[in-house]
């Protein structure tokens, strides 16, 4: 049966494929094809893992002790019987030969098909056995991560263009963590589909990143699609639509055409300079999450990065944290790779929606409970690690001899932050100096986050060389919104007056500083605000390299002196969207 479901687009385009329906807990689970002559291989590793929880499990019963509850023998006797069940290993198996997965891949896909099965039982107590069956595949996880074999196979898989018989294939889970995002950056993956999340949220952030089509927010997604499922992703419209009819499919594809299309010849502007009709030059640069995206940056046209999340970093490392050393190759590849264009790198901004694997109990306990938004993040959490924050200017410091290096602080609101920064990079380069390690000059900057940065702009300019605008924290911030959260998403209003008074008066103050100004929010790489932006006096947008080319566009149709004029009354407007909407501005073209 076909049916929709309604999500916010985040991430432009169609993608078509079968759903791969993935538990948020096992997101991190390596999903990759394996070659038809490795399935033998694969299928052995599936063997050996549930060798060894069999032995576990028979070891664990004949080590109970004696006073143990009966109930906990029999359990363990369920356990080992379902290891051996047919629904679990002859369709684990059948996933790998039939379907190329991995064996972890193979194995999670079955549970999910299994606890399907178990949701829709009508007697409770078997119901409840599924999460005995979760058990069971927990520990066969856990086995095969002991073998430790799956990475060299993954990286080497995931460079194989498919397989004979494959369908794409789009990715439909509960949510999915940025670190985890992150992984799916070279996968197999033409689409994603989640229940939870906003916009711009992290998540959201990196699936635009990764320029494939994305809905997120869309409720139950994940409890209404079934493995396998036929799954169109209309990352327009936010519509995701379930085994579609073949008029429908039809449709779809010639869509997906035409935006292929409008890609390749949106692509041809790469080298053209961004001037507008009246001749003013805009800087469009990249945000980028690591090194490698640099080269990225580069083919897609950016004249430099503009936001480097370092934080991303930090992520998807066990809880430990990436040396000095490990920084300063990673800053030093990026700007090596942009080539003398500017690089611009912002210190970790670890908390909110981006927590870090090592985080206390404590921290945890805040970020559960109290709002994570409003803790211990960005510059707050430099700051309370002292040493962690010395060690990342230091590797900055040493990477800025290699070339044009901007370090930017995140979410700064007072100006006892701006001391304590200045006051670590002042003794950072006498440590430089004194171990006689060479650095070059760097330039910095402070994002303009929250209201506070904005309202006492003029004071943070004394003390910095640029600002940039993240307007998805400064529009949470403003309006008390939760970017993260799809149950208040309606109200995240970009257009919103106080969010457009905070925006203009940042760049007015900026500009008349004579100081480097930029917005590195989601904002700047959506083309239904370029107009807007020029109006107000910017001149240099930083987004994601996919959004580049159509920006540019934009820019290329736009006349600042025009815009400008029309700004009062967009400010003054009581629905600055609807004003923008008559002035052509907020039209979505691309
Ligand atoms: C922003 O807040 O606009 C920004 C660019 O930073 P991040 O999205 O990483 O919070
Ligand atoms: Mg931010």
């Amino acid at each position: 049966m076909s049916f929709q479901v309604f999500g916010m687009p985040v991430s432009r385009g169609v993608a078509i494929g079968r759903a791969v329906l993935v538990a948020s807990s096992r997101v991190d689970v390596a999903h990759y094809f394996v070659a038809v002559e490795q399935a033998e291989e694969e299928i052995g590793r599936l063997r050996s893992a549930r060798d060894a929880v069999a032995q576990e499990l028979t070891t664990l019963k004949r080590d109970l002790p004696p006073e143990a509850p009966q109930e906990l023998a029999a359990l363990l006797d369920v356990h080992l019987m379902l290891l051996h069940d047919d629904a679990i290993t002859e369709a684990t198996k059948a996933w790998i030969v039939d379907r190329h997965y991995n064996a972890e891949w193979a194995l999670s896909a079955q549970l999910e098909v299994l606890a399907r099965q178990f949701d829709e039982m009508e007697d409770a107590y078997l119901r409840e056995r599924k999460a005995d069956v979760e058990q069971v595949v927990e520990r066969l996880l856990l086995a095969m991560a002991a073998q430790g074999k799956g990475g060299a196979a993954a990286a080497s898989a995931l460079a194989m263009p498919g397989l004979p018989g494959e369908h794409p294939l789009v990715l439909v889970a509960n949510d999915v963590a940025p670190a985890d995002m992150l992984q799916f950056k070279r996968s197999i993956f033409t689409g994603f589909v989640t229940d939870v999340g906003g916009r711009t949220s992290h998540t959201a952030i990196v699936a635009r990143s990764l320029d494939i089509p994305a809905v997120v927010g869309a409720r139950e997604a994940s409890h209404l699609i079934r493995q396998d499922d036929w799954v169109i992703i209309d990352g327009d419209a936010g519509v995701v639509i379930v085994n579609p009819s073949p008029i429908v499919l039809e449709e779809y594809r010639f869509r997906q055409r035409q935006s292929e299309l409008e890609r390749a010849r949106l692509d041809r502007l790469r080298h053209t300079p961004a001037i507008t009709l009246d001749g003013e030059a805009v800087e469009l640069l990249a945000n980028i999450e690591l090194p490698d995206d640099a080269a990225v940056a580069l083919a897609a046209g950016a004249m430099g990065v503009g936001l480097f999340r370092s934080e991303f970093l930090f992520m998807n490392r066990g809880g430990s944290l990436p040396t000095e050393d490990e920084q300063f190759e990673a800053y030093r590849a990026a700007v090596v790779a942009m080539r003398g264009l500017p690089v611009t790198i912002r210190t970790v901004d670890i908390g909110a929606d981006k927590p870090l694997e090592r985080m206390s109990a404590q921290e945890l306990r805040h970020e559960h409970g109290l709002n994570p938004a409003l803790g211990l993040r960005a510059i707050r959490w430099s700051l309370s690690e002292p040493g962690m924050f010395r060690q990342q200017l230091r590797a900055l410091l040493r990477a800025s001899a290699f070339g044009r290096v901007r370090v930017l602080i995140p979410m700064v609101a007072q100006m006892s932050e701006v001391h304590a920064t200045l006051e670590a990079l002042a003794r950072v380069k006498q440590q430089l100096d004194d171990a006689g390690r060479p650095y070059g000059s760097i330039e910095l900057g402070a994002m303009v986050e929250v209201p506070a940065a904005a309202l006492m702009i003029d004071r943070l300019l004394q003390h910095f060389d640029f600002v940039s605008i993240g307007t998805n924290d400064l529009i949470q911030y403003t309006l008390a919104i939760d970017r993260a959260d799809e149950a208040v998403s309606h109200l995240y209003d970009p257009w919103h007056p106080a969010v457009l008074q905070l925006l203009y008066q940042t760049i007015q103050a900026a500009l008349a500083a004579g100081r480097g100004v930029s917005v590195c929010g989601e904002m700047a790489g959506d083309p239904m605000f370029t107009e807007l932006l020029l109006g107000m006096g910017l001149r240099s947008f930083s987004m994601h390299p996919a959004r580049i080319a159509a920006v540019k566009q934009r820019v290329l149709r736009s006349d600042a002196r025009a815009v400008v004029g029309c700004l009062p009354g967009l400010l003054a407007a009581a629905s600055p969207e609807a004003e923008a909407r008559a002035l052509g501005w907020a039209r979505v073209l691309n």
